[in-house]
């Protein structure tokens, strides 16, 4: 086997146990890989920092950890991992993919990625992505967009491209990403890997930088729903540091994926899943239909029940969410002032007045950050704040009762992830209403905080990937990787 070319973790670690592979050796590898095959996935590459992350922890399992396997050591040992570059890593240049923070070193990690190295996982670099998140196709980064794993002239998804680019192509083993209306997932599905988003207060947004407070979260997005289940377990859990996260049981979801592998397609008996009326619009492209609908009667002939529901508001979601994303984004980007945070640039330092001095900071946001600014200060603005983000946060409310309705009847909700594949560099990125609906199917859940998980299904004619979306009730992780295993199980292990 290619030294990088391992799908699960378990997988790294036998070879670790049967002493045929290194820590040191896999990092390698993953940077061999990222030489080798330019995608613009890394906006800052950390090799001896992740190396001597290998080294202390080849180290530790001979002194520490004598006798125990790395795994019973730690459950990441040696795991090398992509971050997107909108979470701290204390002493690692964070941009958040903006000219604004081009030179910004936190002093401090996020309370997700900390968890995950202190259970053993290595950060190889930092992941590129739409600026401040901003983004379905990871065109929008003052870093230059990523490429598609396969597929050259397409994007790889957005916000978090760098995160799911990287991963297909093999130049990280999985990563992190953060989703506030679909950035995980899209990417995930256009890539043709798993991306999964928890609940909302789920993890700790403490060293994420903030885009929509009210959306955000951290997610994972790996080669299976295994691995996905794995290291969202170990994020989870409440923070101090965040007054949002929940104080809620965190089970062991990776062996509640095993267990439910173990026992094969029969899971599906007696499984309740919605498909939404709403979600079958018209622009669905063709082949992501056939795709959908394919599965669906697999998932019937397997035992599991299918069940038409409504969710009414669907059609609102879109609108709904750009005036709460944006307003709150203008609220959490009015920190950028040079003076707080942001670059203090060259221009800015001769500036003549404070309006002067403002105009040439805020002159290095790029355009799409520029106009949510703007859209989300009028939004906010005093006379306008009823007519939209009080209205807006009911129809949210209208929609999370939807769900909670729908969720009297079924178990679990499936949806396409995207209304199509991967499109064109530049296809949609002169038209930001086409753009903003390539969401139209993620939008709903996190508005609804709720989790969801995109799984890699199928391919169409040019061998793009496509995704199902899949949505569980509130805390119902479980549930969510459960069905997230069955549907792997079923296609095979999709993954590119
Ligand atoms: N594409 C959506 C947007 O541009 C979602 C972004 C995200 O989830 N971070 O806002």
């Amino acid at each position: 086997m290619a030294m990088n070319n391992f799908k699960k973790i378990s997988e790294i670690h036998e070879a670790f146990d049967s002493g045929t592979l290194t820590p040191i050796e896999l990092v390698h590898s993953y940077f061999v890989e990222m030489k080798s095959n330019p995608l613009n996935a890394f906006i800052t590459e950390c090799q001896d920092r992740a190396l001597a992350q290998a080294e202390q922890l080849t180290h530790d399992l001979k002194s520490k950890y004598q006798g125990k396997t790395p795994r019973v050591a730690k459950p990441l040992f040696g795991i090398p991992l992509g971050i997107k570059d909108v979470l701290t890593v204390d002493g690692v240049r964070t941009t958040c993919a903006s000219k604004i923070l081009e030179d910004y070193i936190p002093p401090y990690t996020a309370t997700a990625v900390q968890k995950l190295e202190n259970a053993g996982a290595i950060t190889l670099g930092k992941m590129n992505m739409d600026e401040f998140a901003m983004g379905s196709s990871n065109e929008n980064s003052a870093f230059g967009p990523v490429i598609h794993p396969t597929h050259s002239d397409r994007v790889p998804g957005g916000s978090s491209g760098g995160s799911a680019s990287a991963v297909a192509a093999k130049q990280c083993f999985a990563s992190l990403g953060t989703d506030t209306g679909g950035s995980i997932r899209l990417p995930a599905s256009f890539c043709g890997i798993v991306g999964m988003k928890p609940t909302y207060g789920r993890i700790s947004r403490y060293g994420q930088i903030a885009f929509a407070s009210s959306l955000d979260q951290i997610g994972p997005m790996t080669q299976s729903v295994e691995d996905a289940a794995l290291l969202c377990q170990i994020m989870s859990g409440e923070d101090p540091l965040d007054s949002t996260t929940l104080n809620a049981p965190v089970d062991d979801w990776s062996e509640s994926v095993r267990a439910e592998q173990r026992r094969g397609v029969s899971g599906f008996s007696g499984l309740r899943v919605g498909v939404p009326q709403e979600y079958f619009i018209e622009g669905i492209h063709p082949e992501v239909k056939n795709a959908i609908d394919s599965i669906i009667q697999k998932m019937k002939s397997q035992g599991a029940e299918i069940v038409s529901i409504s969710l009414p508001h669907t059609q609102y979601a879109v609108a709904t969410y750009y005036v709460v994303a944006v307003s709150e984004a203008s609220s959490n980007l009015s920190r950028y002032d040079g003076v707080k945070f942001g670059t203090r640039s060259a221009a800015a330092r001769e500036a003549k007045s404070l309006e002067d001095f403002y105009k040439k900071i805020r002159a290095n946001f790029g355009s799409e950050v520029k106009r949510r600014i703007i859209l989300g200060t009028f939004a906010l603005s005093s006379g306008y704040y009823d007519a939209y983000y009080r209205r807006a946060s009911q129809v949210r409310r209208l929609m999370r009762n939807d769900f909670e309705s729908a969720f009297q009847k079924v178990d679990v909700i499936v949806s396409p992830v995207c209304p199509t594949t991967a499109f064109k560099l530049g296809e949609k990125s002169k038209n930001p209403l086409q753009m903003y609906l390539s969401d139209i199917f993620t939008i709903p859940a996190s508005l609804a905080g709720l989790p969801c998980i995109s799984v890699p299904i199928a391919k169409d004619q040019e061998g793009l990937p496509i995704g199902l979306h899949l949505i569980a009730p509130r805390l119902q992780e479980t549930l969510l990787f459960k069905a997230g295993a069955l549907v792997e199980l079923l296609v095979g292990g999709h993954t590119s």
